[in-house]
């Protein structure tokens, strides 16, 4: 299917961008277009004004600010996936972007594009809520930053306002006795597509036991989560298996998990619970 005629641009800066987003309240940001372009095929989504920002120069770059990792607007999937400062300092996120749709949409996609359209069973995000990331957003009036746990507001909606640009995800380094990892369960088996259900974890151990744990679920309800009372139960533990085994038990707590083609609820919780475990014990090894 074709989509519905719109209209098309590719500034080269930011500003003229956001001047374009100001100006046209229904236009839509394209950046690898591998969700944008599908919808709008689909004819779900039919923007008057594209606003393609793959020619904004300064947005195509992985940063090491010090104590954090600022991930550009146009970083590829493949690229999270192939860092090595990101898989040293945040292999939840390297992980979850390695699992991310096929080659192809690896090579297009971006890390941020993944933050902005929101699904309900991406990857990315749940490594970026467990992770504690920051998403810096610009508009024509300046730039906010906003806390993970604060973006991913609904089905397919994050706390963007329409004329913003999710310019950079920022995480923090993983510091001395931490790790995180991710997990899932793919839709079409193993790590392939979007998941089924998921989990990622970030871990501190320090003196023998779990001083800091983050710990969040994707594919369940209708926003990736943190897991709050997984993470509660396993700070202050002694990380066994037996202890994440406990805490992993709580990892839809709160969560209203919803069914769809790929799962009954008791399916969901099940591999939810599944998942937070495998993710919370690769994270406890990587913390060593
Ligand atoms: C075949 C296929 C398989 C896939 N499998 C998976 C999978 O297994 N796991 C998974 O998580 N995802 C999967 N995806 C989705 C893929 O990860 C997309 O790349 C991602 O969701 C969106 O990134 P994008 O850069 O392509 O964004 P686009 O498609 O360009 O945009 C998506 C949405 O985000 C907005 N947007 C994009 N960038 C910004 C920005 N910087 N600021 C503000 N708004 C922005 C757009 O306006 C649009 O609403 C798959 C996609 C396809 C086509």
């Amino acid at each position: 299917m074709y989509p519905r005629q719109f209209e098309y641009v590719a500034p080269s800066g930011l500003d003229e961008a956001l001047a374009l987003l100001d100006d046209n309240p229904g236009a839509k940001v394209l950046a690898g277009g591998m969700s944008l372009l599908p919808l709008m095929k689909m004819r779900l989504l039919s923007p008057e004004l594209v606003v393609d920002i793959g020619r904004i120069g300064g947005l195509g770059d992985i940063t090491d600010n010090g104590d954090t990792i600022s991930i550009g607007a146009l970083v590829r999937h493949a690229e999270v996936a192939s860092s090595s400062l990101i898989q040293a300092q945040g292999a939840a996120l390297a992980a979850a972007a390695s699992w991310t749709g096929d080659r192809q949409v690896r090579n297009r996609g971006t890390c941020c594009g993944s933050m902005a359209h929101a699904d309900v069973a991406a990857d990315q995000p749940v490594a970026a809520l467990a992770l504690g990331a920051t998403m810096v957003a610009a508009s024509s009036s300046g730039v906010r930053e906003i806390a993970a746990a604060d973006f991913f507001v609904d089905v397919m909606t994050s706390a963007l306002a329409p004329n913003e640009i999710l310019t950079e995800v920022r995480i923090p380094k993983a510091g001395a006795g931490a790790g995180s990892a991710y997990d899932k369960l793919g839709r079409r088996g193993g790590h392939s597509d979007y998941a089924v259900a998921g989990a990622a974890a970030s871990v501190t151990r320090s003196n023998g036991s779990v001083s800091a744990a983050s710990v969040a679920v994707t594919g369940v309800g209708v926003r990736p989560v943190l897991a709050g009372a997984v993470a509660e139960a396993l700070v202050g533990s002694d990380g066994s298996d037996a202890a994440v085994e406990a805490a992993a038990a709580h990892a839809v707590a709160g969560v209203e998990v919803l069914e769809d083609l790929y799962g009954s609820v008791e399916y969901k919780i099940h591999l939810a619970k599944v998942f937070t475990a495998r993710a919370v014990k690769a994270a406890l090894a990587a913390a060593g």
